[in-house]
């Protein structure tokens, strides 16, 4: 990656693999119950696709839930250490 930040629009791994959708912490069902938009804790909770419900595809790979999405999302650095892992692991397939 030439010492660049991997560009997440073009790449989207880890909101598709390798362990489903994202976990809630308390924190984020209240914001969304806050935002009224509990229906994203729900939809996340009943969800068993390896792919978020919330990944849009095509062209690229977008968050329908941006700016309010999960704590463990905001979380997970692009170019950090567990990004960078999953892009080594997929690019060896
Ligand atoms: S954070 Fe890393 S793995 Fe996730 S979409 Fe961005 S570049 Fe890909
Ligand atoms: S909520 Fe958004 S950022 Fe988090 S895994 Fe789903 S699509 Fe990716």
């Amino acid at each position: 990656m030439n010492g660049q930040l991997p560009d997440c629009l073009t790449c989207g791994l880890c909101c598709r693999k390798p362990v489903g959708p994202p976990a809630a912490y308390p924190e984020d069902l209240e914001r969304w119950a806050h935002e009224g938009m509990a229906e994203i804790g729900n939809r996340l909770d009943g969800c068993r696709d390896a792919v978020c419900p919330f990944l849009v595809v095509g062209p690229g790979f977008r968050c329908a839930i941006y700016p309010t999405r999960p704590l463990v999302c905001r979380h997970f650095a692009a170019g950090g250490s567990a990004c960078l892992e999953l892009r080594l692991a997929n690019s060896r397939r």
